[in-house]
């Protein structure tokens, strides 16, 4: 009798082009092609838009959450309309989604960017750690705890600083690093540097992996006294002993644990699950893309962006930076029904920060070539690197980049280097 009045309504919306993920790559695209004029829906959940490179600098108090976050609304071109949902299931057969409202959205053509999912869950005891104020735990990789980040790093008085690294993919593998040097670099300020034992732990089996960084890395942590253990991935923490255990990758059900004062932890990371289960993922979950056209391997009408997709490189903004002026291209193309030219060659950047004014930035391509934008040896610890990072890239990320107008540094480089570029 009383059914009607439940019963909910689901809509049915149509577009050119559908983007799923308004994060930074959603954005940027967003933009792009809102200036070709076309019928553009962005589905994104979040009411909040995070410039994540800013996170490491909120961990080392040197930027405040404000400062990385405007409102998503604010962030989406006007000419694009946003649905405030997320999608639940992709249908490519039939050139649509579902979403957890139970709306459906039909496309002609569909680019996804949906990031990285964090699994704290992976690591017993690691959830209730970062919500406890009191247990030195701590992580720059997500909104909800990086601010409690510097608060554990001010805290600190003596003992085991670890820092981790997990056996997953991660976004700016640079990252889990870069706040052992500012912590480093903030307890030698403070006058407490021998009260410590500065240890980093990854899974990795190199610090970093391009060797010309890699070299300059090792140097760091031995002039710095910063103990790097290789092949450590951490599994469980009991936050009542102030221990974390990690497993020791090259040796079979081999495992050590270690008492600490301060941890930080970059969480496993793996595609949503709405990737994994789709017919759109690889075998590890990530959006089947070719690696230089970033099409779909399989629909030819569906593009992929960023962190969530297959393309073996370093996943970073500076990464969607240059691969948007390529999708863009190459969806345009798609839709006129020409060949696919342009190619993305793996660029990737990593400002290393090493200090609290000073970095190295790495930049290299797929086949691990650094790809420098200045015409020094960017290998070395700038001043002027660290500034470029704090100061220029916020600002182009804001006014550049979510607008549709940054590519990242190519033309750049090629006027620096006299039009000499590799070819790929
Ligand atoms: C601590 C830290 C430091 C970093 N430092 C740097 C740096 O120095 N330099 C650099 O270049 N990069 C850095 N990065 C990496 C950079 O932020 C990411 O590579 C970049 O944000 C990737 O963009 P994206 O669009 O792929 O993903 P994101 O920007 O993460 O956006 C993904 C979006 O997808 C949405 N989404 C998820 N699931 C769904 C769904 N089912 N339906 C619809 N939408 C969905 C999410 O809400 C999110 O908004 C850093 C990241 C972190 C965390």
């Amino acid at each position: 009798m009383f059914s009607n009045i439940f019963t909910i309504r689901h809509f049915q919306q149509s577009c050119k082009v559908l983007i799923v993920g308004g994060g930074s790559g959603g954005c940027t695209m967003a933009a792009k092609l809102a200036k070709y004029g076309h019928n553009v829906i962005v589905l994104e959940p979040n009411d909040m838009h995070y410039y994540q490179p800013l996170f490491t600098l909120i961990g080392g108090g040197m930027k405040t959450l404000a400062q990385a976050c405007r409102p998503t609304k604010a962030v989406l071109p006007k000419r694009t309309i946003w649905i405030q949902d997320k999608v639940l299931n992709f249908h490519p057969e039939c050139n649509k989604v579902t979403t957890f409202r139970g709306d459906t959205i039909n496309y002609d053509f569909m680019l996804v960017a949906i990031g990285l999912q964090l699994k704290y869950d992976k690591i017993l005891g690691l959830k209730e750690g970062l919500k406890d104020k009191n247990s030195g735990i701590c992580t720059n990789y997500s909104s909800e705890y990086v601010e409690k980040t510097y608060k554990v790093i001010q805290n600190f008085n003596e003992g085991n600083a670890i820092f981790t690294f997990p056996n997953t993919p991660v976004k700016c593998p640079g990252a889990p690093q870069k706040i052992v040097y500012i912590f480093e670099d903030f307890l030698q300020k403070k006058g407490i540097r021998d009260k410590a034992n500065v240890i980093y732990k990854t899974s990795t089996p190199a610090i970093f992996g391009v060797k010309k960084y890699a070299n300059r890395l090792e140097y760091i942590c031995e002039t710095r006294n910063i103990i790097v253990d290789l092949r450590q991935n951490l599994i469980k923490i009991d936050s009542k002993k102030k221990e974390a255990t990690f497993e020791l990758l090259d040796q079979q059900n081999k495992t050590i644990t270690t008492e600490y004062s301060l941890l930080h932890v970059t969480p496993p990371m793996a595609p949503p699950d709405v990737l994994i289960k789709s017919i759109l993922g690889n075998e590890n979950g990530y959006l089947d893309v070719d690696p230089y056209t970033l099409r779909h391997k399989v629909y030819n009408n569906i593009f992929g962006i960023g962190d969530c997709t297959s393309c073996p490189t370093s996943k970073t903004l500076a990464a969607v930076a240059a691969q948007s002026k390529i999708v863009l291209k190459n969806m345009i193309n798609t839709m006129n029904g020409k060949e696919l030219i342009d190619k993305y060659d793996g660029y990737t950047s990593c400002p290393l920060i090493t200090g609290y004014n000073k970095c190295i930035l790495a930049e290299f391509n797929y086949k691990l070539e650094p790809l420098e934008t200045f015409p020094i040896d960017q290998g070395n610890e700038l001043r002027s690197m660290f500034k470029m990072k704090n100061n220029i890239l916020p600002f182009v990320y804001w006014n550049l980049m979510v607008n549709g107008y940054w590519n990242g540094p190519k033309s750049i480089r090629k006027i620096l280097h006299l039009g000499l570029e590799k070819k790929i």
